[in-house]
Protein backbone atom coordinates (compact mmCIF):
# COMPACT_ATOMS: atom_id res chain seq x y z
CA UNK A 1 0.00 0.00 0.00
CA UNK A 2 1.43 3.64 -0.89
CA UNK A 3 1.23 6.18 0.97
CA UNK A 4 -1.22 9.26 -1.07
CA UNK A 5 -0.44 12.60 -0.71
CA UNK A 6 -3.41 15.49 -2.46
CA UNK A 7 -1.89 19.05 -2.54
CA UNK A 8 -4.99 21.77 -3.01
CA UNK A 9 -2.57 24.98 -3.81
CA UNK A 10 -2.92 27.85 -6.08
CA UNK A 11 0.57 27.32 -7.08
CA UNK A 12 0.71 23.36 -8.28
CA UNK A 13 3.90 24.28 -9.87
CA UNK A 14 5.50 24.17 -6.75
CA UNK A 15 5.19 20.29 -6.59
CA UNK A 16 7.42 18.22 -6.07
CA UNK A 17 9.90 20.75 -5.84
CA UNK A 18 12.34 19.41 -3.28
CA UNK A 19 10.40 16.26 -2.86
CA UNK A 20 11.45 15.03 -6.11
CA UNK A 21 14.96 14.92 -5.41
CA UNK A 22 16.65 12.78 -2.47
CA UNK A 23 14.86 9.84 -0.83
CA UNK A 24 11.29 11.49 -1.50
CA UNK A 25 12.16 11.80 -4.93
CA UNK A 26 13.33 8.49 -4.93
CA UNK A 27 10.34 6.56 -3.44
CA UNK A 28 7.86 9.33 -5.52
CA UNK A 29 5.39 6.68 -7.77
CA UNK A 30 6.78 3.43 -5.31
CA UNK A 31 6.16 4.50 -1.63
CA UNK A 32 4.33 7.74 -1.97
CA UNK A 33 2.16 9.33 -5.07
CA UNK A 34 1.50 12.82 -5.03
CA UNK A 35 -1.46 14.83 -7.19
CA UNK A 36 -1.68 18.45 -6.96
CA UNK A 37 -4.89 20.34 -7.66
CA UNK A 38 -5.24 23.90 -8.72
CA UNK A 39 -8.06 25.64 -6.08
CA UNK A 40 -8.25 28.34 -8.87
CA UNK A 41 -9.92 24.97 -10.89
CA UNK A 42 -12.93 25.52 -8.49
CA UNK A 43 -13.88 28.84 -8.76
CA UNK A 44 -17.10 29.54 -10.53
CA UNK A 45 -17.62 32.79 -11.38
CA UNK A 46 -16.03 33.97 -14.59
CA UNK A 47 -13.33 36.08 -13.51
CA UNK A 48 -11.96 32.25 -11.75
CA UNK A 49 -11.63 34.04 -8.32
CA UNK A 50 -10.67 32.76 -5.53
CA UNK A 51 -10.83 35.14 -2.54
CA UNK A 52 -12.80 38.20 -1.30
CA UNK A 53 -12.12 41.17 1.13
CA UNK A 54 -12.15 40.03 4.89
CA UNK A 55 -15.47 40.66 6.68
CA UNK A 56 -14.90 43.52 8.87
CA UNK A 57 -12.08 45.20 7.17
CA UNK A 58 -8.79 45.14 6.78
CA UNK A 59 -6.08 44.13 4.73
CA UNK A 60 -5.70 41.22 2.52
CA UNK A 61 -7.79 38.90 0.65
CA UNK A 62 -9.63 35.63 2.35
CA UNK A 63 -9.83 32.27 0.85
CA UNK A 64 -13.58 31.78 -0.08
CA UNK A 65 -15.43 28.63 1.46
CA UNK A 66 -17.56 27.95 -1.41
CA UNK A 67 -14.46 26.89 -3.34
CA UNK A 68 -12.20 25.44 -0.76
CA UNK A 69 -15.37 23.07 -0.20
CA UNK A 70 -15.28 22.24 -3.84
CA UNK A 71 -11.60 21.60 -4.25
CA UNK A 72 -11.83 19.82 -1.17
CA UNK A 73 -15.17 17.61 -1.86
CA UNK A 74 -13.23 16.37 -4.90
CA UNK A 75 -10.79 14.60 -3.56
CA UNK A 76 -12.17 13.69 0.18
CA UNK A 77 -12.17 9.91 0.40
CA UNK A 78 -11.65 9.69 4.76
CA UNK A 79 -7.60 10.22 4.08
CA UNK A 80 -7.20 12.73 6.98
CA UNK A 81 -7.78 16.45 5.93
CA UNK A 82 -4.96 18.90 7.18
CA UNK A 83 -5.69 22.85 6.42
CA UNK A 84 -2.26 24.67 6.71
CA UNK A 85 -2.45 27.63 8.96
CA UNK A 86 -0.45 29.13 11.88
CA UNK A 87 -3.59 28.99 13.67
CA UNK A 88 -3.01 25.40 14.08
CA UNK A 89 -1.90 22.74 16.53
CA UNK A 90 2.41 22.82 15.74
CA UNK A 91 2.68 19.88 14.22
CA UNK A 92 5.05 17.33 16.38
CA UNK A 93 7.08 13.17 15.47
CA UNK A 94 4.41 12.05 17.14
CA UNK A 95 1.34 12.93 14.48
CA UNK A 96 4.43 12.80 11.74
CA UNK A 97 4.49 8.96 12.95
CA UNK A 98 0.96 8.72 12.73
CA UNK A 99 0.22 9.65 8.99
CA UNK A 100 2.79 7.95 8.14
CA UNK A 101 1.31 4.63 8.81
CA UNK A 102 -1.90 5.39 7.53
CA UNK A 103 -3.60 5.58 3.94
CA UNK A 104 -1.99 9.15 3.16
CA UNK A 105 -3.35 12.74 3.58
CA UNK A 106 -4.99 15.81 1.99
CA UNK A 107 -3.56 19.25 2.06
CA UNK A 108 -4.88 23.01 1.72
CA UNK A 109 -2.71 25.25 1.40
CA UNK A 110 -3.42 28.31 2.21
CA UNK A 111 -2.63 32.33 0.36
CA UNK A 112 -3.19 35.75 1.27
CA UNK A 113 -4.50 36.17 4.61
CA UNK A 114 -5.90 33.07 4.75
CA UNK A 115 -8.58 30.87 4.71
CA UNK A 116 -12.11 31.65 5.81
CA UNK A 117 -13.14 30.23 9.12
CA UNK A 118 -16.03 28.22 8.57
CA UNK A 119 -14.16 26.22 6.32
CA UNK A 120 -12.55 24.46 9.33
CA UNK A 121 -15.83 22.94 10.70
CA UNK A 122 -17.68 22.30 7.67
CA UNK A 123 -15.17 19.95 6.42
CA UNK A 124 -13.92 18.62 9.51
CA UNK A 125 -9.64 20.04 8.69
CA UNK A 126 -7.10 19.66 11.46
CA UNK A 127 -5.80 22.89 11.63
CA UNK A 128 -1.93 22.67 11.31
CA UNK A 129 1.04 25.19 11.83
CA UNK A 130 4.91 23.99 10.95
CA UNK A 131 5.62 26.48 13.59
CA UNK A 132 5.51 29.73 15.29
CA UNK A 133 6.82 31.96 12.28
CA UNK A 134 4.31 33.13 9.22
CA UNK A 135 4.76 31.65 5.80
CA UNK A 136 3.36 33.37 2.77
CA UNK A 137 1.61 30.43 1.70
CA UNK A 138 1.07 26.76 2.94
CA UNK A 139 2.65 25.02 0.33
CA UNK A 140 6.45 24.95 1.85
CA UNK A 141 4.51 23.65 5.49
CA UNK A 142 2.75 20.64 3.06
CA UNK A 143 6.62 20.05 1.52
CA UNK A 144 7.88 20.28 4.97
CA UNK A 145 4.86 17.38 6.56
CA UNK A 146 5.30 15.74 3.56
CA UNK A 147 8.83 15.30 3.95
CA UNK A 148 8.76 14.55 7.49
CA UNK A 149 6.36 11.50 6.80
CA UNK A 150 7.96 9.91 3.41
CA UNK A 151 11.28 9.17 5.20
CA UNK A 152 8.98 7.01 7.54
CA UNK A 153 7.66 5.12 4.74
CA UNK A 154 8.87 1.13 4.76
CA UNK A 155 11.84 0.96 2.02
CA UNK A 156 12.49 4.80 1.49
CA UNK A 157 15.03 5.38 4.18
CA UNK A 158 18.55 3.63 3.57
CA UNK A 159 18.95 1.99 6.76
CA UNK A 160 15.69 0.71 8.22
CA UNK A 161 16.89 1.58 12.01
CA UNK A 162 17.57 5.26 10.92
CA UNK A 163 14.32 6.18 11.46
CA UNK A 164 14.35 4.51 15.04
CA UNK A 165 15.55 6.64 18.26
CA UNK A 166 15.03 9.81 16.63
CA UNK A 167 14.88 13.34 18.27
CA UNK A 168 11.45 13.63 19.86
CA UNK A 169 10.37 9.95 20.09
CA UNK A 170 11.27 10.15 24.09
CA UNK A 171 10.55 13.66 24.44
CA UNK A 172 13.75 14.55 23.81
CA UNK A 173 16.25 15.41 21.53
CA UNK A 174 18.73 13.06 19.81
CA UNK A 175 22.44 12.55 21.01
CA UNK A 176 25.55 14.49 18.94
CA UNK A 177 26.93 12.46 15.91
CA UNK A 178 30.60 12.80 15.01
CA UNK A 179 32.58 11.19 12.33
CA UNK A 180 36.62 11.13 11.16
CA UNK A 181 38.77 12.93 11.14
CA UNK A 182 39.01 11.90 15.27
CA UNK A 183 40.99 14.88 15.95
CA UNK A 184 39.66 18.30 13.91
CA UNK A 185 41.02 21.66 14.59
CA UNK A 186 42.08 20.45 17.79
CA UNK A 187 38.27 19.18 18.95
CA UNK A 188 38.51 15.44 19.33
CA UNK A 189 35.78 12.83 19.51
CA UNK A 190 34.84 11.84 23.35
CA UNK A 191 36.88 9.10 24.03
CA UNK A 192 33.54 6.82 24.88
CA UNK A 193 32.55 7.12 21.33
CA UNK A 194 35.70 5.15 20.02
CA UNK A 195 35.91 2.53 23.31
CA UNK A 196 33.93 0.03 21.60
CA UNK A 197 31.79 -0.80 25.01
CA UNK A 198 28.28 -0.04 23.39
CA UNK A 199 26.76 0.14 27.06
CA UNK A 200 28.81 2.71 28.18
CA UNK A 201 28.15 4.44 24.41
CA UNK A 202 24.27 3.86 24.89
CA UNK A 203 24.56 5.80 28.70
CA UNK A 204 26.53 8.56 27.49
CA UNK A 205 24.56 9.43 24.59
CA UNK A 206 21.27 8.91 26.86
CA UNK A 207 22.74 11.72 29.55
CA UNK A 208 23.71 13.87 26.43
CA UNK A 209 19.85 13.67 24.95
CA UNK A 210 18.97 14.73 28.27
CA UNK A 211 21.56 17.39 28.79
CA UNK A 212 20.83 18.79 25.14
CA UNK A 213 17.15 18.65 26.13
CA UNK A 214 17.33 20.41 29.25
CA UNK A 215 19.78 23.02 27.97
CA UNK A 216 17.70 23.93 24.38
CA UNK A 217 14.12 22.67 24.45
CA UNK A 218 12.83 22.96 28.71
CA UNK A 219 9.88 22.40 26.83
CA UNK A 220 9.99 19.39 25.48
CA UNK A 221 11.95 18.22 29.09
CA UNK A 222 8.50 19.84 31.08
CA UNK A 223 6.53 18.36 28.53
CA UNK A 224 7.97 14.82 28.57
CA UNK A 225 9.49 14.56 31.54
CA UNK A 226 12.29 13.24 29.78
CA UNK A 227 14.94 14.79 33.04
CA UNK A 228 12.16 13.55 35.14
CA UNK A 229 11.43 17.36 36.39
CA UNK A 230 7.96 17.52 37.55
CA UNK A 231 5.88 20.33 35.59
CA UNK A 232 4.91 23.06 37.64
CA UNK A 233 1.52 23.16 38.84
CA UNK A 234 -0.53 24.94 35.94
CA UNK A 235 2.62 26.02 34.13
CA UNK A 236 1.86 24.70 30.65
CA UNK A 237 -1.23 23.11 29.04
CA UNK A 238 -0.42 19.03 28.00
CA UNK A 239 -2.42 19.03 25.53
CA UNK A 240 -0.52 16.34 23.49
CA UNK A 241 -2.75 13.05 22.09
N1 LIG B 1 -3.00 36.13 8.40
C1 LIG B 1 -2.61 34.82 8.82
C2 LIG B 1 -1.37 34.36 8.08
C3 LIG B 1 -1.62 34.01 6.64
S1 LIG B 1 -0.18 33.41 5.87
C4 LIG B 1 -2.34 34.84 10.32
O1 LIG B 1 -1.79 35.83 10.82
O2 LIG B 1 -2.64 33.84 11.00
C5 LIG B 1 -0.83 32.66 4.44
C6 LIG B 1 -0.97 31.15 4.45
O3 LIG B 1 0.31 30.58 4.68
C7 LIG B 1 -1.86 30.58 5.53
O4 LIG B 1 -3.20 30.56 5.14
C8 LIG B 1 -1.29 29.17 5.69
O5 LIG B 1 -1.84 28.28 4.75
C9 LIG B 1 0.18 29.37 5.38
N2 LIG B 1 1.01 29.45 6.58
C10 LIG B 1 1.63 30.55 7.07
N3 LIG B 1 2.31 30.28 8.18
C11 LIG B 1 2.16 28.96 8.44
C12 LIG B 1 2.60 28.08 9.47
N4 LIG B 1 3.37 28.50 10.46
N5 LIG B 1 2.21 26.79 9.40
C13 LIG B 1 1.42 26.35 8.40
N6 LIG B 1 0.96 27.14 7.41
C14 LIG B 1 1.31 28.43 7.41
Amino acid sequence: MTFAATVLTLYPEMFPGPLGTSLAGRALGNAWSLDTRNIRDFATDKHRSVDDTPAGGGAGMVLKPDVLAAALDSVSDGRPMLAMTPRGRPLAQARIRDLAVGPGAIFLCGRFEGLDERIFEARDLEPVSIGDYVLSGGELGAMVILDACVRLLPGVMGAASSGEEESFDEGLLEYPHYTRPVTWEGRTIPEVLRSGDHARIAAWRHEQAIRDTRLRRPDLTLRHGGAKQAPPSGAHDDNEG
